[in-house]
């Protein structure tokens, strides 16, 4: 028998920041491995923005959580005991875990890490990071080659990941990100072409500035002004990618319409948004895809691994605040 701590839903932060006291940790003890399941304990947790819509039970693409309930996540996990399971023992795997340090699984929904790269790169660069990355920019935005690709958010673990692929593709590349480190980031390593400070003012001057032909591609994980000012600037026939709008998240109301949607008609637009689960068939190909990208150098990924499965909670709310460099983990 093993025991396990658990950090369960404690509260609905619907229209304000996620608070410690949402979260309860709890003790219990795990029967062992029934027949053809595996006892597996977590190494890795992974953080989403995404997770606060599923706490408020506002993100209806998913099923709703119950008060109560082990937090729903990502977790990287090794088998550590096989009663007959699907993987053997010694096994790395990626999968909705929840916030527990050991659980019992009959392999349903989960993933082998790829033995070629670091296990944490399953849940970043291979993860639904990228794979969000992939799906929106080349399913919905179609760059091509001389274009120009603006990404809010873009320090962030899928905005990195974004302007990298669009560079790839042979597009000039512009991010807005939250403050001077992490703008200088995504010059220096990232391999943007430019990159603006929203923080700094004067937003849409900046584009204009950076992006004098207009956008053709909008990749927007932010939403509320930074869209507005975004949609200002774009091209005859441009693309805007709605994965993402985290200047909402923690706000009591709606955030206004954006007051530049008419640029969608003057310039023959098309906003689409999207879930990247729709494109789950496709994601093996696709994670070999980013793989090779990674393997000849072509793709960096940043990763912010904080320590301690008691720090849970205040993991999660380093994405609202901006604290985390890449894609937000935890290591047990
Ligand atoms: P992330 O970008 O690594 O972290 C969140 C970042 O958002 C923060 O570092 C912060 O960067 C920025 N931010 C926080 N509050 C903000 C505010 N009020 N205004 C402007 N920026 C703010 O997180 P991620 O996991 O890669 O997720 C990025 C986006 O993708 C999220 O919107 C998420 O919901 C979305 N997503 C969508 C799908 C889909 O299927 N559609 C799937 C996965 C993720 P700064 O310091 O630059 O402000």
């Amino acid at each position: 028998m093993v025991t396990t701590r658990q950090w369960l839903i404690a509260g609905r932060p619907r229209g304000r920041p996620v608070e410690d006291s949402d979260f309860e940790m709890v003790s219990i003890d795990l029967p062992p491995p029934g027949e053809g399941q595996m006892l597996l304990r977590t190494h890795y947790l992974g953080f989403d923005p995404a997770q606060k819509g599923w706490m408020e039970n506002i993100a209806d693409y998913v099923a709703p959580t119950q008060i109560g309930e082990v937090m729903r996540g990502s977790g990287i996990s090794e088998v550590i005991e096989s009663n007959g399971g699907k993987f053997p023992v010694g096994s790395m795997v990626i999968g909705s875990t929840g916030w527990t340090e050991y659980h019992l699984s009959n392999a349903e929904g989960l993933v082998p890490c790829d033995p070629d790269l670091p296990p944490t790169a399953m849940m970043s660069v291979l993860g639904t990071t990228g794979l969000t990355a992939y799906c929106g920019l080349f399913k919905i935005g179609r760059p091509l080659a001389g274009e120009t690709v603006l990404v809010s958010g873009a320090a962030g673990a899928t905005g990195s990941v974004v302007g990298q692929l669009a560079k790839i593709a042979g597009c000039r590349v512009v991010g807005i990100a939250g403050g001077p480190d992490k703008c200088a980031w995504l010059v220096e390593q990232a391999g943007y072409d430019a990159a603006i400070d929203y923080k700094a003012g004067g937003l849409k001057d900046a584009i204009k500035q950076h992006c004098p032909d207009g956008v053709d591609v909008i990749f927007d994980n932010v939403g509320g002004v930074i869209l507005d000012d975004m949609l200002s600037q774009i091209a005859t026939g441009a693309r805007v990618v709605i994965c993402g709008g985290i200047s909402r998240y923690e706000t009591g109301q709606m955030p206004a319409g954006p007051q530049n949607y008419f640029n969608l008609i003057f310039r023959r637009a098309t906003m689409t948004g999207f879930i990247v689960l729709d494109w789950a068939s496709e994601f093996a190909l696709i994670r070999k895809r980013l793989a090779s990208f990674v393997h000849d150098g072509r793709l960096q990924y940043r990763e912010d691994i904080q320590q301690g499965f008691e720090n849970a909670p205040q993991t999660m709310q380093r994405l609202f605040s901006g604290a985390n460099r890449g894609k937000q983990m935890l290591k047990l």
